[in-house]
């Protein structure tokens, strides 16, 4: 339990606690668990400590981030299979794999069963644990799609968390899993959600509104492109030639960004610092069910980018910036006449006899 220290605070002043079983088990890197400790808004401390008001206590259990290990470590999980840990978050990190063509081992699994002395997998403890969870979130495009270890040609049959309980499946409360994409996902992303979807079990909120395609719908509202620093170059027809440019639209690149959600460029990546794009990276799409396939190869623009980036160069994009040039040095960029000394007030200002 990351936070031991403040547990006995919070449950002296009685206030409701949330627990977060976060499984880093799935198939994955832990990235989203690293990214975890570099959220600032709120941070990872804020969450735990409660230092919003009202909110209820949040204590975590992530393997990746825990004191405890072994048994002492995997007590909590069978808490939470024996229904003593309520309520609680079921958090997965990584993707699912297909464990009815797993020959004759296992893909993936976290503890071992005293009495086959056996792995438990990944997919029985989700078999175990998301029923009795209040919400489930599946953290990362890995979790939430299947990702990188989904990707053509794979062996394990990995997919995402809602491919493997079902799209329409909900928590005992009515609750669908929330998918929270990225690779890894924005660290604030994550304690804004974690935070949300605590505040809606102590029904301090309204239920989590989710998109099409399982994702806050406020987080994943608009496109890299919409949020992007260089949007307004590109409109101008100014296009990056090379990696390292620090002027102009990544589209001839290779960059995505018109055609993927993610509040990145918006929001940096840490302390509102950095943002893909923004900072000379191409977006790859991270955050899209298609990733990472669709968006192969990364580094090569696609036939509508180059159309895009030709177009914006040659046509629209150099008739916008003559006309906003010329506008600019004619009337924004030039004081109005009546600011100058004179021995005659300028200004249109009449008095009212
Ligand atoms: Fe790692 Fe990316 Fe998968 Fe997260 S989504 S577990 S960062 S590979
Ligand atoms: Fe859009 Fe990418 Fe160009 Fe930014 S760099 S304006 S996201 S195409
Ligand atoms: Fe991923 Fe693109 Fe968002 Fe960067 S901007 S995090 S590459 S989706």
């Amino acid at each position: 339990m990351l936070n031991s220290e403040f547990a006995p605070r919070q449950a002296h002043t009685e206030r409701m606690l949330v627990s977060v079983v976060w499984m880093t088990s799935g198939l994955g890197c832990d990235g989203d668990s690293v990214a975890l400790t570099a959220a600032t808004n709120p941070s990872l401390e804020e969450l735990l400590r409660g230092a919003i008001p009202g909110m209820p206590g949040v204590v975590l259990y992530n393997p990746m981030l825990a004191y405890e290990t072994g048994a002492d470590f995997m007590r909590t999980w069978y808490e939470a299979e024996a229904g003593r840990l309520n309520p609680f978050v079921l958090v997965l990190e990584g993707s699912v794999p297909n464990e009815q063509i797993n020959g004759e081992g296992h893909w993936a699994g976290l503890g071992v069963d005293p009495d086959s002395g056996q792995p438990i997998t990944t997919n029985e403890w989700i078999d175990r644990l998301a029923p009795k969870a209040a919400a489930v979130i599946a953290i990362g495009t890995c979790a939430a799609y299947g990702g990188i270890p989904a990707m053509r040609n794979n062996p394990t049959g990995a997919m995402g968390l809602r491919d493997y309980l079902g799209w329409d499946w909900t928590t005992s409360r009515g609750v669908p899993i929330v998918n929270l994409p990225g690779c890894p996902v924005q660290p604030d992303n994550i304690t804004e959600t974690l935070l949300y979807v605590s505040l809606q079990i102590a029904g301090m909120t309204p239920p989590i509104d989710l998109d099409d395609q399982g994702r806050p719908a406020w987080l994943f509202k608009r496109t890299v492109h919409e949020g992007c620093d260089r949007a307004g170059q590109g409109a101008h027809g100014k296009i990056a030639e090379r990696f390292g440019d620090d002027n102009g639209c990544l589209i001839k690149l290779g960059c995505k960004g018109p055609v993927v959600k993610c509040n990145v460029p918006v929001r940096g990546w840490m302390n509102a610092m950095g943002g893909c794009p923004n900072v000379g990276g191409l977006c790859i799409g991270c955050t899209s069910p298609g990733f990472p396939d669709r968006f192969m190869p990364f580094m090569e623009p696609d036939r509508l980018g180059l159309l895009a980036a030709r177009t914006a160069r040659f046509s629209y994009g150099a008739l916008t910036r003559y006309l906003r040039d010329r506008a600019m040095r004619n009337k924004y960029e030039v004081e109005p006449e009546w600011r100058r000394p004179s021995d005659e007030l300028e200004t249109g200002f009449q008095l009212q006899s």
